[in-house]
């Protein structure tokens, strides 16, 4: 579903953030990416859906290629589902008009589907109740849960998270996670950067493990909690288990 060849990305002609990534998530597969602080968890996430261009390298997502300039951008991303630390719900909508605005604007949608997809999907998230509410009149897990809901309602066929559980109070947290458990369960394909453990065990197939732009481990969850291969995969668990 998502493949990912020899990716070098500079940020800048001396600072070379991505050096020949390689790895790939098939379809249904759950991939949770962890490693240090700055080591190019997000910037890789993001060239997945083109949201960051690369310099070398291929990266294809269901058979399309993000970095061919023939490649329909717009189109692509409304099949990849996104979801950020900070939740980016639109401030000023409500929730429900929160979940339709896309689903009208890019897949053309009526006002009726759009709604009752909405609704649908803020039940499967247990927020029916807010859907006339405003985001800030919500909490945060209740708003990471919405965005979730928000990515769902565009029939995803693959969904990326970037640390969806990080900026939220403890308690909120595994609110959002148990959404993520589900949907994994259910089969969908999901990239994950995170650093709750506890999900990778309980649902990932594989464990990928960056630091400073490589990916330095990429193995299944089994062998990656064993007894990770590199010395720096397992400073890195000793520090986070
Ligand atoms: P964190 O765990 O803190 O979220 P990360 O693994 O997601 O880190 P990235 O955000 O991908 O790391 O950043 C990788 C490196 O690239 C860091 O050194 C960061 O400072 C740098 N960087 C990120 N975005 C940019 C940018 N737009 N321009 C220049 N440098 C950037
Ligand atoms: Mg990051």
């Amino acid at each position: 579903m998502i493949e990912i060849s020899h990716v070098n990305k500079w940020y800048s002609p001396t600072f070379q953030v991505l050096t020949d990534c390689t790895t790939s998530v098939t379809k249904g597969e759950v991939v949770v990416v962890c490693g240090p602080s700055g080591s190019g968890k997000s910037t890789l996430i993001k060239c997945v859906n083109a949201l960051e261009p690369f310099q070398s390298g291929d990266i294809s997502v269901d058979g399309t290629k993000v970095n061919d300039p023939k490649t329909n951008l717009p189109k692509l991303r409304s099949r990849v589902g996104m979801v950020f630390q900070h939740f980016e719900l639109f401030p000023h909508l409500k929730i429900i008009d929160n979940l339709c605005l896309a689903q009208q604007k890019v897949l053309g949608r009526s006002s009726d589907k759009a709604v009752a997809k909405g609704m649908q999907l803020l039940d499967r998230v247990g927020l029916q109740e807010q859907a006339q509410k405003f985001p800030a009149q919500l909490s945060g897990g209740q708003q990471q849960r919405v965005a979730i809901a928000r990515a769902l309602a565009m029939d995803p066929i693959v969904m990326l998270f970037d640390e969806p559980t990080s900026a939220l109070d403890p308690e909120m947290v595994s609110e959002v996670l148990d959404v993520m458990v589900d949907l994994a369960h259910e089969g969908m394909t999901m990239m994950v950067v995170t650093h709750e453990m506890g999900f990778a065990r309980k649902v990932a197939n594989r464990v990928i493990f960056m630091d400073r732009g490589e990916i330095v481990e990429d193995a299944p969850k089994e062998d990656f909690f064993g007894k990770p291969r590199s010395d720096r995969a397992q400073k890195f668990l000793s520090k986070i288990l």
